[in-house]
C-alpha cells in the first residue's frame, strides 16, 4: 500500500506531484476496533483517509447516548472539512471495522489543501455527497423498517469492506448505527438470521446471501449510489466559473 497509489478516493484524486511532495507527511496506520481517534470538542489534530478500515462519526447526547451518524471508508475522509474550518471536532470518531488508514497532521493537510485544486474539488464533492446521504437517511429513518435499514447498513459495510462477508459487528454497535434500542436491533438480526440471509457468532455478523439482502434493503441505497455516481462523474473543479 503506497501513498502514490492509494485506495482512498480523496487521496487518489490529488495530482501526483502534489501527493508526492506530501508523501512523507502521510502515515499509514493500523487501527483496532473501538479505538477512539477524535473526541468531540477537541481540536482536530489529524485528517484520516481510510484504506481498509471503516470509521464511524458518533453524535453524543447530553445523557451520554451515542448514535453513529456517519460511516467513513475508503470513499471519504474524517476531519477534511473541520481541519480547514473551525478546526474543532463535533463528533466522536471511532474505529468500527479494524484495518488500515492514512493519517496526516492538520497543518500539513491545510498546506496540501491550499496547493491542490484537485483535492479541493474532491473534498467539495465529498461534502456534497455527505449532504445528499444525510438527507436520504433522514427520510430513511422516518419511513423504512428497521429490517430494511439493517439490510442497507450491512450492505453499506460489505461495500466499504471490499466484499468482506464477515463483519466484526456487535448488536450494540448495529443498534448505535441504526439509532434504535438494542432489543430492536436484536429482533431485526434474528429475523434476517431465520430467513437465512445472515449468520451471527460472537461479535461477528456474517452475510450469507448478498442478493437476498439487496432484495430486502430499502431503496435509499440506490438513491445514494446514484448521487455518488453523479457527483463523482461531474467534470467541474470546485470553484470553476
Ligand atoms: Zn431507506
Amino acid at each position: 500500500m503506497s501513498p502514490s497509489s492509494p485506495t482512498n478516493y480523496l487521496l487518489s484524486q490529488i495530482e501526483p506531484h502534489a501527493l508526492m511532495a506530501f508523501e512523507g507527511r502521510l502515515t499509514l496506520m493500523e487501527v483496532i476496533r473501538g479505538q477512539v481517534l477524535q473526541e468531540p470538542g477537541a481540536e482536530v489534530e489529524y485528517v484520516y483517509f481510510p484504506e481498509t478500515a471503516v470509521l464511524s462519526a458518533g453524535a453524543e447526547t447530553s445523557a451520554g447516548e451515542i448514535v453513529n451518524v456517519d460511516l467513513i471508508g475508503a470513499e471519504g475522509a474524517c476531519g477534511a472539512f473541520e481541519a480547514c474550518g473551525s478546526r474543532q471536532a463535533f463528533a466522536r470518531l471511532a474505529v468500527l471495522i479494524p484495518g488500515k488508514t492514512w493519517r496526516m497532521a492538520a497543518p500539513a493537510y491545510r498546506e496540501l489543501f491550499d496547493r491542490s485544486s484537485a483535492l479541493r474539488t474532491a473534498v467539495h464533492k465529498h461534502a456534497e455527497l455527505l449532504i445528499a446521504e444525510a438527507r436520504q437517511f433522514v427520510a430513511c429513518n422516518a419511513l423504512h423498517t428497521v429490517e430494511n435499514r439493517t439490510c442497507r447498513t450491512l450492505l453499506d459495510l460489505f461495500d466499504r469492506c471490499l466484499g468482506e462477508r464477515s463483519l466484526p459487528l456487535t448488536r450494540d454497535t448495529l443498534a448505535q448505527i441504526l439509532g434504535v434500542q438494542r432489543t430492536t436491533a436484536v429482533a431485526a438480526v434474528a429475523s434476517l438470521q431465520r430467513a437465512g440471509h445472515i449468520r451471527t457468532r460472537r461479535g461477528v455478523i456474517e452475510i450469507l446471501d448478498v442478493a437476498a439482502l439487496r432484495r430486502t434493503a430499502c431503496t435509499c441505497r440506490d438513491a445514494v449510489a446514484f448521487a455518488r455516481r453523479e457527483i463523482q462523474a461531474a467534470d467541474h473543479t470546485a470553484c470553476e466559473a
